[in-house]
């Protein structure tokens, strides 16, 4: 089931936003920071959370002045009060606080913590029934059902965040579905694009969290690396547009300028493009159905000179093979695919194992965690938890 964009809000109600961040001290979370201090007139906001940053977060606080601030490392609490003494600002921590800043009353939530622990405020944030920019695509890969189920009932307006999907959104002709032939997701390809296969064994962290375009967090630079990003996002896109798996293609684009198209059965091929910068999408989201002024740079395709575009080589990235089918077999299989990704990707930034380990993990993964068709939370968390443990063992065994 994809997701039903709803009506669009009328414009004179996006005027003032009341706004909650979860993850505000990650890469996504720092660029909405950026892009609402730069409008303090519009927006106002509600709650920030963070995993572990205090510094960062009771900066960030000092200056937007929330009413709730979460740390959610409980470990954490006592240093965040301190460091929000005095400010008015309310300190919490802990997965239920977490949650709690997610049900709170804002018009508008951004959803930018990093993988599947940031599931449970989502669907908070989700059930309170307001908007909901969607960076968090781990989210969707492993509870694609329940997320849209929970959209659908609470009446949410779920925006994308990622830049392809704010792309398909932008040139999407939802009026006109059957209209829709396809959907061209764009992969920069990452920092080993022309690696050969087994050049990729023995590459670093270091080298596979440098994106050659994009300046993000570690797991999704290196998901970028592998190519996993685009399967994640291959699974994001199939819960998000109403067109068939078949229909979404993977296509290489190095420059990272045509964000994604959408092609149409009279031939047409809508892009959009811009610069490699979270700013615009997320600014795009921000505004919706309006548009604000953002601080990116603007694009110069004179200068660029040349696009490139080629087809994904699934031998040099299994990962991509690996999603596709998880998005064909379902039943659980992207949950289990998400739990095993997380899991690898944190074992290779720990230098517990290779680049190349990662899809096998993924693989084996996925063959030892039977497939179970996930109905309910509970069922999502089990699947997620016994993937996860199947992928701890095989790392401490190997
Ligand atoms: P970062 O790692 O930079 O930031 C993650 C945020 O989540 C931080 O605020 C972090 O807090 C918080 N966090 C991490 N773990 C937990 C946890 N267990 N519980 C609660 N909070 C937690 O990630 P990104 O900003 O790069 O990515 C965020 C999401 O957006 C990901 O799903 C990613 O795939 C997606 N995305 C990111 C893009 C980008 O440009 N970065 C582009 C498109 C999508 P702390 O700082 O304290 O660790």
């Amino acid at each position: 089931m994809a997701v039903t964009f709803n009506q669009p809000v009328p414009v004179e109600a996006i005027q003032e936003r009341r706004i909650t961040i979860l993850g505000s001290t990650g890469s996504v979370g720092c660029n909405t920071v950026d892009l609402i201090r730069r409008r303090r007139d519009l927006y106002e906001v509600v709650a920030l959370t963070a995993n572990t940053d205090v510094d960062n977060l009771a900066k960030q606080a000092r200056e937007l002045q929330p009413a709730l601030a979460v740390i959610a490392d409980q470990d954490r609490y006592r240093d965040l009060k301190d460091a929000l003494a005095g400010t008015g600002v309310k300190a919490a921590a802990g997965a239920k606080a977490l949650v709690d800043a997610a049900s709170l009353d804002a018009d508008w939530v951004m959803a930018a913590i990093v993988g599947a622990a940031g599931l449970e405020a989502t669907l908070a944030a989700v059930r309170r029934g307001g908007t909901v920019a969607l960076a968090n695509k781990e989210c969707m890969v492993c509870a694609g059902d329940l997320m849209t189920a929970e959209v659908e009932k609470s009446g949410a307006t779920l925006l994308p965040v990622d830049s392809e999907h704010s792309a398909i959104f932008q040139v999407f002709d939802f009026d006109n579905c059957d209209a829709v032939e396809r959907i061209i997701l764009t992969a920069s390809g990452g920092p080993f694009l022309n690696f050969d296969y087994a050049a990729m064994e023995k590459v670093t962290p270091t080298q596979a969290v440098a994106h050659p375009n994009w300046d993000m967090g570690a797991k999704i630079s290196v998901d970028s690396a592998t190519m996993m990003n685009k399967g994640l996002e291959l699974i994001e896109a199939d819960y998000m547009f109403p067109v068939s798996a078949e229909c979404i293609e993977i296509l290489v684009h190095p420059q990272s300028v045509v964000h994604s198209m959408v092609a149409y059965k009279d031939g047409s091929v809508l892009a959009q493009m811009g610069v490699p910068d979270m700013r615009t999408p997320i600014a795009y989201a921000l505004a919706w159905p309006r548009r604000m002024t953002a601080p990116v740079a603007r694009l110069d395709l004179a200068e660029i000179g040349r696009l490139d575009f080629q087809s994904p080589d699934t031998g040099q990235f299994p990962a991509l093979k690996l999603a596709r089918a998880a998005l064909t077999d379902g039943n659980g299989a992207p949950t289990v695919l998400n739990a095993a990704n997380e899991v690898a990707v944190h074992g290779f930034l720990n230098g517990r194992v290779g680049f190349l380990d990662i899809a096998r993990l993924v693989e084996r993964t996925l063959e030892l965690v039977p497939r179970k068709s996930l109905k309910t939370l509970a069922d999502v968390f089990e699947a997620d938890a016994l993937a996860r443990s199947e992928t701890e063992k095989l790392i401490a065994e190997s």
